[in-house]
């Protein structure tokens, strides 16, 4: 008999896991809770180590051809005139812009259509109790029905409750002060293909980026401690934005607009995961749930799609359910770290308060983005140190 493996969430990492299980021969169920699957999310990248995950299921060349096709970021002015542009240069590195700019819910569907193959999915359903047995684990959900497995991996992201069930407390939040929406709005004839990215005073930011659907995706950023923002409704996160952006110059006017009438509106106060274990019994964290480093580190999909492939590759080694989410845990612990290593100060520093604030980061981002710094300028934005060495994983792709 396959081992049965559970995985809640349908997202990059729970994706990831189940195309990998799957092909491994287990017998996998993904549970989401969302009705269908989601295809909603903006920009987001994948980069060194997840790039070659991609590679090893023969999907990183389906990944760059459906890239936003952004070419890099460039901050503007209240007049939109470029003050300081990192072009996108593979020879240089992955800067803020990386070589694989994708959108999560077009990176999310291409590892979804080849996992459902070999994956049973069940949506509109959700954990709502574990029990944890020496044989398996007896899993109950919302819709009534129960089953047993071999283990239950939770990628339901930063607010999964299944990591609530199990792991009560441990999720130590670190608060990025941080705020952003991220909705999508009618494209411009003068959107072009950059990142464009501009500073009011008072800590708020508007940027606008490419997408390969015909349409510019937009983000509005606030620097201010939390205040529980992430779980008021939209409207009320709307209303809040509209407050705080109106007089906030460049494009306010156009995006605010576009707010209204959008179609997919996510908004999220940044926040850390930070977990002393990632598994208890049968049961191991994946993914944001376990480790969100937020977008402020760039590395969160990078992470997502590792860490399902070094889960799913350990669990694939044996029986031995504990011994593969330590040596899953010993495998990516240095890179999550590293990449949690984000400075509180960061988003003080790309988000001023005053006027000369941005005219300083102005000025040290104009110097940062001639040609002799940017190597270095690549280095500090992608944190790509200490990644899991994956000689000895699988890699069908290349066999
Ligand atoms: C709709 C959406 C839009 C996003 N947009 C952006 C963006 O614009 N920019 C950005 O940088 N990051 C965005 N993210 C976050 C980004 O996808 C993650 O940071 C990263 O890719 C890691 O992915 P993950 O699979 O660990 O978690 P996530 O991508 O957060 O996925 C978690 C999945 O679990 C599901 N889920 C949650 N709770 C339960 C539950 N109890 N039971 C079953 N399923 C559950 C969710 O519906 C979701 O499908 C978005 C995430 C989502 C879900």
């Amino acid at each position: 008999m396959p081992r049965r493996i559970l995985i809640t969430g349908a997202s990059v990492a729970g994706n990831t896991a189940a195309w990998w299980l799957g092909r491994h021969g287990f017998d996998v169920t993904v549970v989401e809770r969302a009705p269908g699957f989601r295809d909603g999310g903006q920009n987001v990248d994948v980069r060194g180590v997840g790039r070659e995950v991609l590679r090893r299921m023969g999907l990183e060349q389906a990944a760059l051809a459906r890239g936003t096709g952004e070419q890099g970021t460039a901050w503007v002015d209240g007049r939109g005139r470029a003050v300081a542009a990192f072009t996108m240069d593979a020879s240089l590195g992955d800067g803020p812009t990386a070589e694989m700019e994708i959108l999560r819910g077009d990176l999310a569907r291409l590892l979804y259509e080849p996992a459902r193959e070999r994956a049973t999915y069940r949506f509109g359903d959700r954990v709502i109790r574990i029990d944890d047995g020496a044989e398996a684990a007896t899993v109950t959900f919302a819709s009534g029905a129960s089953e047993r497995y071999d283990a239950v991996l939770v990628a339901e992201g930063v607010g999964s409750t299944t990591r609530e069930l199990v792991f009560p407390g441990e999720a130590d939040p670190r608060w990025m002060d941080l705020a952003i929406a991220y909705f999508t709005i009618p494209r411009t004839a003068d959107d072009d293909r950059m990142w464009r990215w501009f500073n009011a005073p008072g800590g708020r930011g508007i940027s606008l980026r490419p997408d390969q659907h015909g349409t510019t995706r937009a983000m509005l950023t606030l620097r201010q401690p939390p205040g529980g923002e992430q779980d008021w409704g939209a409207d009320r996160q709307k209303a809040y934005l509209r407050q705080r952006f109106s007089d906030a110059g460049w494009q306010a006017a156009r995006v605010l607009s576009g707010m209204e009438a959008t179609a997919d509106f996510y908004f999220d106060v940044l926040r850390q995961v930070r977990m002393r274990r990632w598994s208890s019994g049968r049961v191991a964290v994946t993914g944001d749930a376990a480790w969100c480093a937020t977008p402020l580190a760039g590395i969160g999909t990078t992470l997502a799609v590792t860490g399902a492939y070094v889960l799913a590759a350990e669990l694939a080694r044996g029986d031995n359910v504990a011994a593969a989410f330590a040596a899953y845990e010993r495998a990516m612990r240095p890179m999550v770290e590293d990449g949690q290593g984000v400075p509180k100060i960061a988003p003080k520093l790309m988000n001023p308060n005053s006027r000369l604030g941005i005219s300083l980061l102005h000025r040290v981002l104009r110097i940062a983005s001639r040609p002799g710094l940017r190597r270095l300028a690549s280095k500090l934005s992608t944190g790509r140190a200490k990644e899991p060495d994956l000689t000895g994983y699988p890699d069908p792709a290349g066999a």
